[in-house]
C-alpha cells in the first residue's frame, strides 16, 4: 500500500537560523501530534541541507531533500551541486523539474532525464514534477503536455529504478497563486499518469508509485485533495514555511 508523502519545498526562503528554527518547531510538534501515517520530507535550500538532515536524523518519519541537482557528477561547473554531494549531506530526496526550474532556468525534459539519472545513481529518491500552464489547460492540451513531460523525463528508466521515483503533479496555474486544482481535476490527472505508467511498465509499478499533488495546498483544502484515491501526498510551497500550517497539512 502506498504511504502518503508530504514534502515541503522551502524554495529560496529562510536564512540559516530561520530554517533551523522552523525544523525545531516541526520536530517538536510532530512528537506530540503526529501519528506517523505519512512520510514527511523537508526540502530547504542547498546550504541548509546538511544541518536539516542532521536535525531529522533520529526521526523515522522525517527526511531531508534538495530542490535541484546537477546532471554532472563533478568538475568545472561553477555554482552547481551534484547528487553525490546531496547524498553525502544526509538527504534522501531531490526535486527534479519543478516548474520554476523549467520556466526560469530553461530546464528541458531531456536535461531532466539526465538529472533523474544522477539522482537515482546516487541512491536518492527523485520527486519528478510535471504540470501544465493555464494556457495549456484552457486549450485542453494538458494531457498531451503531461504525457510528454513524464515520458521524456522518466520513461527511459528501468522498472527497478522506478521504485525510487515519486511524481508530483503541479499545475503551473496553481503554484503560489492561491488557486488549487479541484480534487476532481487533480484526481483525473493522477489517474491519467498512473495509466501511462501501467501501459509502459506493469500494473504493480503503477499501483505502487506515489503521485503527489502540488499547487496551493493549504490546511483548508488538504484533506479533500488527499482523500482522493490516487492522490498520495502533497508537495507544499507557501504553506510549509510556517510550522503550524505545515503540520495541519501533515
Ligand atoms: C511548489 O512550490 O511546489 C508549490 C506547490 O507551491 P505553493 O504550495 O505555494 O503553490
Amino acid at each position: 500500500m502506498r504511504k502518503k508523502i508530504i514534502a515541503g519545498n522551502w524554495k529560496m526562503n529562510k536564512t540559516f537560523e530561520e530554517g533551523l528554527a522552523l525544523v525545531t518547531e516541526i520536530i517538536g510538534m510532530t512528537k506530540d501530534e503526529y501519528s506517523g501515517s505519512a512520510k514527511v520530507v523537508l526540502i530547504p535550500p542547498f546550504i541548509h541541507v546538511n544541518a536539516v538532515s542532521k536535525m531529522v536524523a533520529g526521526n523515522a518519519n522525517i527526511q531531508a531533500g534538495a530542490q535541484n541537482c546537477s546532471n554532472y557528477d563533478s568538475g568545472a561547473y561553477t555554482g552547481e551541486v551534484s547528487a553525490g554531494m546531496i547524498k553525502s549531506c544526509g538527504a534522501s530526496y531531490v526535486i527534479i523539474g519543478h516548474s520554476e526550474r523549467r520556466q526560469y532556468f530553461n530546464e528541458t525534459n531531456s536535461l531532466l532525464a539526465s538529472k533523474t539519472d544522477a539522482v537515482l545513481k546516487n541512491g536518492l529518491t527523485c520527486i519528478y514534477c510535471c504540470g501544465e500552464t493555464l494556457e495549456e489547460r484552457e486549450a485542453n492540451h494538458h494531457f498531451d503536455v503531461l504525457k510528454k513531460q513524464v515520458s521524456e523525463g522518466l520513461f527511459h528508466l528501468t522498472a527497478e529504478q522506478f521504485e525510487n521515483v515519486v511524481i508530483a503533479y503541479e499545475p503551473v496555474w496553481a503554484i503560489g497563486t492561491g488557486r488549487n486544482a479541484t480534487p476532481e481535476q487533480a484526481e483525473e490527472v493522477h489517474v491519467y499518469i498512473r495509466n501511462l505508467i501501467k501501459e509502459l511498465y506493469t500494473a504493480e509499478i503503477s499501483e505502487n508509485i506515489v503521485i503527489q499533488y502540488g499547487g496551493s495546498v493549504k490546511p483548508d483544502n488538504a484533506k479533500e485533495l488527499l482523500n482522493q484515491p490516487n492522490i498520495d501526498g502533497a508537495l507544499v510551497g507557501g504553506a510549509c514555511l510556517k510550522a503550524d500550517s505545515f503540520l495541519k497539512i501533515i
